[in-house]
């Protein structure tokens, strides 16, 4: 038995398992799973923060990757689990193969898996946006949280592919509109041609990653510049 209180009315009640968190009194899947104090001695609680904290900045990073509105409804629900899952296998990468590797692996995933929305005229999703969503996701767990721990995240976001959206595709001067247009050849032209604007610009002191994050602060916060 697992007990649980429920956050919006603070009924407590016991259920079967830790999926059942279903509040009987106000009917809300807001039930927070109580430990007894032998529990939480044993309990190694960091395990379950971790986990939570990445579900939930995956989350927000898909949410503002914008991909969501070209997809079927229900895409959510798919892509959140696979989305988790590969970011737990990339906290144990060795080299960039092992980030190429999972990458190609998602994209492929979601190229299959989750469909446009209707009134859009193509039958599957593209390369490219079903990269945005992984490069998102790694941008804000690997680069924005420095999840797992510094050292690891300082060790593999030099091998992370940039996020490519419209403000990246107008820099890349590439004649590349739209991202339903971009298939894996274009995307990884793209992701070569910023390789190169930050040779010639930038001395090669700088990771796909941070050259993302100038660009949107040029684009998005000119009142602050
Ligand atoms: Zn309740």
């Amino acid at each position: 038995m697992v007990k649980f209180i429920c956050f919006e009315c603070n009924y407590t009640w016991e259920g079967k398992s830790a999926e059942d968190n279903k509040c009987p009194k106000c009917n809300r899947d807001t039930g927070i799973r109580m430990y007894s104090d032998d529990e939480v001695i044993e309990k190694d609680f960091y395990r379950e923060v971790m986990e939570a904290k990445v579900k939930n900045i995956i989350n927000i990073s898909l949410n503002i990757s914008t991909m969501l509105r070209n997809f079927s409804t229900r895409s959510k629900e798919l892509i959140l689990p696979k989305l988790f899952n590969t970011i737990n296998k990339m906290f144990e990468m060795e080299r960039r193969e092992d980030y190429v590797e999972l990458h190609d692996e998602f994209c492929k995933w979601a190229i299959k898996n989750i469909k446009p929305v209707k009134t859009q005229t193509t039958s599957r999703i593209s390369w490219g946006q079903a990269a945005k969503i992984i490069d998102v996701a790694t941008k804000f767990v690997f680069y924005y949280s420095n999840i797992p721990d510094q050292e690891y995240a300082k060790k593999v976001i030099k091998w992370f592919n940039s996020p490519i959206d419209r403000f990246m595709l107008q820099t890349l001067k590439m004649n590349l509109t739209s991202l339903t247009n971009i298939d894996k050849e274009k995307y990884e032209l793209c992701q070569k041609k910023i390789i190169e604007l930050i040779e010639d610009y930038y001395n090669n002191k700088l990771y796909p990653l941070e050259f993302d994050d100038l660009i949107w602060s040029y684009n998005k916060h000119r009142l602050l510049n």
